[in-house]
């Protein structure tokens, strides 16, 4: 068997030791004599490992008291739409700010659900940086304001949480949730799906303070309504139970690895490695200011994008997957996880050099 080096953005790649418990559990969980596929949402085993997964989730972050983490399904896709029926709350507005693609997306959806002010907006670099905070015109009366703080389309990151007041702070974290430590205090509402840093798709993580449930628009889906998940303890309908599980093991293995301050050491190390070999080299390119450059998602262009394919040939065959950008940027995207060892990055580094070499 030959694991290769996966870049992909997302379903990204998972741990080993994660999968290789997984497979080892897969017929029998713990002497149940059953896969946790087959495990009723309800019965002792699931809810034990639904419990730990919460607790486990609670610890890596350092929740606080007064916030609920909910476990649902839809992904951030229908995050945009849930955020809205839950947090507008009867005022007229919310405040967003446009960071690239995803914020885009989250965007254009809440519109259905109120006027939306969009107080900053980075198309005037073309989305390669982040307005800095005096620049927004953010509404006090506003519902919350709401950013993504790792757009994984563009590479864009924030590295400072906005201050923005009393009104509620709700980010986007599909992305780059678990990547280091995070001040969940200074947020109203967290969300993010599985399939990025955490686990398989199917599972949406939302982290939320408790003064903000119980006022959904009365046409919020019971399903996707946050007080009433937070009520049944994420099971008021069938949750993605394997995706849970798979996300349980992920954070036992996270806090192994030291939790999330040893991963932010060397997430930081590994975007560095990348980071540093493009600025030194007039063969590649990255697009975005380097004051906010993603850990995470790593755009970079070949400065002659007629070597785009022929680069991206020799890297499948080199073992180096799914590094081609997503069609909006174009050029090349390397995404690197937590689950992404430096071993990966490295390897990418030196079929760049030898690439430039050749091809330069
Ligand atoms: C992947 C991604 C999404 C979309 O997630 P779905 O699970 O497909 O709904 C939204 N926002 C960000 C930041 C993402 O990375």
């Amino acid at each position: 068997m030959t694991r290769v080096y996966n870049f992909s953005a997302g379903p990204a790649a998972l741990p080993e030791a994660v999968l290789r418990q997984a497979a080892g559990e897969m017929l029998d969980w713990q002497g149940s004599g059953m896969s946790v596929m087959e495990m009723s949402h309800r019965g002792r085993e699931f809810m034990s490992i639904h419990a730990q997964a919460q607790a486990d989730l609670r610890a890596l972050l350092g929740v606080p008291a007064g916030y609920r983490t909910l476990f649902m399904q839809g992904g951030a896709i229908a995050e945009n739409a849930i955020v809205p029926m839950n947090l507008m709350r009867g005022r007229a507005g919310a405040d967003y700010i446009d960071t690239g693609a995803w914020s885009q997306r989250s965007i254009a959806e809440a519109r259905k659900f109120g006027r939306i002010n969009v107080a900053a907006s980075a198309a005037g670099s073309g989305y390669t940086d982040i307005p800095p905070r005096e620049q927004w015109r953010l509404d006090p009366q506003a519902a919350y304001v709401h950013i993504c703080s790792n757009e994984t389309i563009g590479g864009v990151q924030y590295h400072w949480t906005p201050e923005v007041g009393e009104v509620p702070l709700v980010a986007d974290v599909s992305s780059d949730i678990l990547s280091r430590p995070l001040d969940v205090s200074k947020y109203g509402l967290l969300y993010g799906g599985a399939q990025k840093n955490i686990g398989p798709a199917g599972l949406t993580i939302v982290i939320v303070r408790e003064d903000l449930l119980g006022q959904a628009h009365p046409l919020t889906p019971d399903a996707f309504n946050y007080g009433l998940q937070a009520e049944a303890d994420s099971m008021l309908n069938t949750p993605p139970t394997y995706a849970i599980y798979i996300a349980g093991l992920v954070f036992q293995w996270l806090q192994r690895q030291g939790g999330l301050a040893a991963m932010a050491v060397r997430n930081h190390a590994k975007a560095a490695l990348l980071y540093d070999y493009l600025d030194c080299t007039g063969f590649y390119r990255a697009p975005v200011a380097r004051a906010c450059r993603s850990w995470m998602n790593v755009p970079f262009k070949l400065a002659d994008e007629g070597l785009d394919a022929e680069f991206l040939q020799g890297a499948e065959a080199a073992g180096l997957k799914q590094l081609k950008g997503h069609r909006i940027v174009g050029g090349m995207r390397a995404s690197i996880y937590n689950a992404m060892p430096i071993e990966g990055v490295q390897a990418l580094v030196a079929y760049m050099k030898d690439f430039a070499q050749r091809r330069g």
